[in-house]
């Protein structure tokens, strides 16, 4: 949870408070994104997360995780599986319904995306309250495949999220 040699990178996130709603305080990780030796810190210790047997996939989630997820994959030589918010993918998809503060979301897979038996990482810029994290799992077993662990560039402990998804191997860069 959080990791010394990444503390640096909190210096390139910026708090945005009451975005997008009145009580939250955003992270907002554009100013990482931003920076050269930022982001390429942040790919490197996301990558790292696949440990030595590496990952056939990593799954990323809309929007910030599209931009992490793709860049993990190109650093581990893997391919990338998007997950997005109902009715964006064009294909057939698997669906996993997810609880939010207010209501439910739905977050959708391509029904081919992920090849029975293969190893999968799940990349995302924020692990809030681990909704999000536990549906795109329940996603990748759906089409067979296994979640060989989490990567998160920002962990929010006092959200309690890895509680969600304790099954798992959970790595995150900074924690708050
Ligand atoms: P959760 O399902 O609660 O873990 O929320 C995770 C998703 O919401 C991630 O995709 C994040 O990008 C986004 N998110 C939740 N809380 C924050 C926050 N405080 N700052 C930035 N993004 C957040």
């Amino acid at each position: 949870m959080g990791d010394a040699d990444f503390a640096w990178l909190a210096d390139h996130v910026r708090d945005v408070a009451d975005f997008p709603q009145p009580g939250v305080a955003f992270k907002d990780i554009t100013p990482l994104l931003g920076h050269a030796d930022a982001l390429r810190a942040a790919i490197d210790g996301l990558a790292a997360a696949a440990g030595d047997g590496g990952v056939d996939h990593v799954v990323g989630v809309e929007a910030r995780g599209f931009i992490l997820g793709a860049a993990v994959a190109y650093r581990l030589g893997c391919g990338f599986v998007p997950v997005r918010k109902l009715g964006k993918l064009p294909w057939s998809t698997e669906q996993e319904t997810y609880a939010l503060e207010y209501g439910t979301d739905v977050l959708e897979m391509h029904v081919d995306a992920l090849l029975p038996g293969s190893s999968v990482l799940i990349v995302d810029d924020v692990i809030a309250t681990g909704g999000t994290a536990a549906a795109t799992a329940r996603l990748v077993e759906k089409l067979g495949a296994t979640v060989t662990g989490f990567a998160f560039l920002i962990e929010l402990t006092f959200l309690a999220g890895r509680e969600e998804i304790a099954a798992y191997p959970i790595t995150s860069l900074v924690a708050y």
